[in-house]
């Protein structure tokens, strides 16, 4: 961490960024967000996952859009497949999971600055009645039963070390651990059992919607027509390598052919969750019809790159200096990362 400060800040200062931004004039940088939510809204719920406060992403797009010139997923791909010149210094705003904050929060920032943005919905989750699994856990941890000394995960007993918020985070992050070592499909079965040792619900909770609550097709709908552009992130957002090909081939037409029927656009571009995509997925996503596949491969993405197969840069959910968060855009965050000078956070990832 504190080489990697050091090495920030040696490229700041010895001015490595125009060069490096010159050297790669031929690659387009694609960008991960997901939800955001305003300081107040972080007062009143306080998730124990970071969340991106909403005025360091409008800070973040107001530097992007001074240092690149930020366009649509379509012209992006119309670049990349050669239909058009690329244009140097590009950049696409790319949002994943159709939080309810991207429609009343992001969506606003980016009219405001006229900047393009795609948003990837699992269509499964739009209609108001699921919620992602972590989020649950989150809520739940926050709401253990006060007599509750171990907390049950299936066959493993974490201990509550406390109920201070540093002790809640740990234990989420341990308890969504032994959650994912049973597999993504069963980590909602296993969080079920765990809400049953908390005081509260978040699907109880319709005032926590604003972190953890979805867009619904209404938004989708109204948000397109002010020229917002969508694509798949699946239909369950069970990351695809953990699924059978006909279960791959499933949420790939599934979520395709709702989007379409639910809003009359054709749905051309899919975001992998969890960026989780092998050799399966991306030939059911050709046969299914998609003409790009997003995946969180940390790197710019260059004409060489497979269409179904489209490297994205992620963002740590907290405070970034310009240098930091321009180093990161431009893929020089990945020459540092194979320098050994390793990210602080992991990036990219859904919930
Ligand atoms: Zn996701």
């Amino acid at each position: 961490m504190l080489l990697r400060t050091f090495a920030i800040s040696a490229i700041r200062q010895l001015g490595l960024m125009e060069l490096w931004r010159s050297a790669k004039r031929s690659q387009i940088s694609v960008l991960t967000f997901h939800g955001v939510c305003s300081a107040a809204e972080l007062g009143q719920a306080s998730p124990l996952k970071p969340r991106l406060r909403l005025d360091d992403f409008a800070g973040y797009i107001d530097v992007l859009r001074r240092h690149f010139r930020l366009i649509s997923l379509t012209e992006a791909v119309e670049m990349l497949s050669g239909y058009k010149p690329l244009s140097a210094r590009s950049l696409v705003l790319t949002f994943d999971d159709g939080y309810l904050n991207n429609a009343t929060h992001v969506w606003p920032i980016l009219q405001q600055f006229n900047a393009p943005a795609v948003f990837f919905v699992p269509t499964g989750f739009m209609n108001g009645e699921r919620l992602f699994w972590s989020d649950r856990l989150d809520h739940a941890v926050r709401h253990l039963q006060p007599d509750l000394e171990v907390l049950p995960v299936d066959g493993i007993k974490l201990p509550i070390a406390g109920r201070d918020r540093a002790s809640l985070t740990r234990l989420f992050w341990q308890a969504r651990r032994a959650c994912l070592a049973y597999g993504w499909k069963q980590a909602e079965n296993a969080v079920s059992a765990i809400e049953l040792y908390a005081t509260s619900r978040l699907a109880d909770c319709p005032s926590e919607a604003h972190w953890a609550g979805f867009m619904n097709w209404s938004d989708i709908h109204q948000m397109s027509a002010q020229g917002a552009e969508f694509g798949s992130h699946t239909v369950r957002h069970i990351p695809l390598g953990e699924l059978s090909a006909p279960e791959i081939a499933s949420e790939l037409e599934e979520s395709r052919s709702q989007f379409e029927r639910k809003t009359g656009s054709v749905c051309w571009a899919l975001a992998y969750p969890r960026g989780n995509c092998n050799r399966q997925a991306v030939e059911a996503a050709l046969v299914a019809g998609y003409r790009c596949g997003l995946t969180t491969e940390e790197r710019p993405a260059m004409r060489n790159h497979s269409m179904l197969m489209l490297p994205r840069v992620g963002l740590p959910e907290r405070s970034l200096s310009q240098t930091d968060l321009l180093v990161r855009a431009t893929g020089l965050s990945r020459v540092l990362s194979d320098l050994h000078f390793r990210n602080d956070t992991q990036t990219g990832a859904c919930t």
